[in-house]
């Protein structure tokens, strides 16, 4: 999953990000609110960390833009302000949650993995396709009742089938959402990527080729 991270605080920008990228998440960061406001309309994010106070444009026109050009993903907002107004202007532009600063890391990927359960559709801590689960709140995979062990970018794709069950997922959305901003695979990474996963599980049957078309994960996956 792929986040888009706002903040013109370069160190505690650099600190949320880090703190994504541990946890398994892919972060893009913007410092100004003109750029960020390009970004998260010519790239593909599932969700953003969005600081209200930012140059040349605020956070709240920065997330006016968002919802008017058709992005709906969740958005955290970030302020240094408790103020109850704040908190509506907020909500009224269409954020998901707020965070008041100074925080902990740890709420950061909290109310991330919260706000994108939520957007899965699926209020449940654990997701689950068949005998695969995914734990979204440790980020841990259990296949037939053992843990999985994935490497990064495995991780970031069947993560990415998680938050999307039964859905059809192209080799490009799948790219746009486990790379960042500058790394552009060849097309053929996804599928060594897609090979790699389905030796771990012992079957193809779980994440199924769309000829043509892409990926889809199989929500009834025999046992
Ligand atoms: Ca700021």
């Amino acid at each position: 999953m792929r986040i888009l991270v706002v903040e013109d605080d370069t160190a505690l920008a650099a600190q949320i990000a880090q703190a994504l990228r541990t946890a398994g998440f892919v972060a893009d960061v913007e410092h100004d609110g003109e750029a960020a406001a390009f970004a998260g309309c010519e790239e593909a994010y599932d969700a953003a960390v969005l600081d209200l106070g930012l140059p040349h444009k605020d956070g709240l026109s920065v997330l006016r833009d968002w919802r008017e050009a058709g992005h709906h993903w969740p958005v955290l907002v970030l302020t240094a302000r408790n103020r109850w107004s704040d908190k509506v202007a907020g909500f009224n532009a269409g954020a998901d949650d707020y965070l008041t600063k100074p925080f902990m890391m740890e709420e950061v990927l909290l109310r991330l993995r919260a706000m994108l359960r939520r957007s899965s559709g699926s209020g449940a801590n654990l997701l689950r396709a068949g005998a695969l689960e995914y734990d979204v709140g440790t980020g841990h995979f259990m296949w037939q009742g053992q843990t999985l062990q994935l490497t990064a970018q495995e991780h970031k794709i069947l993560a990415y089938f998680m938050h999307h069950p039964g859905q059809l997922i192209t080799r490009t959305t799948l790219s746009e959402h486990v790379y960042a901003r500058d790394l552009d695979p060849d097309s053929n990474t996804i599928d060594v990527l897609i090979g790699r996963i389905r030796r771990k599980l012992g079957t193809a049957g779980v994440l199924v080729t769309e000829r043509g078309q892409g990926f889809r994960l199989n929500m009834s996956e025999p046992r």
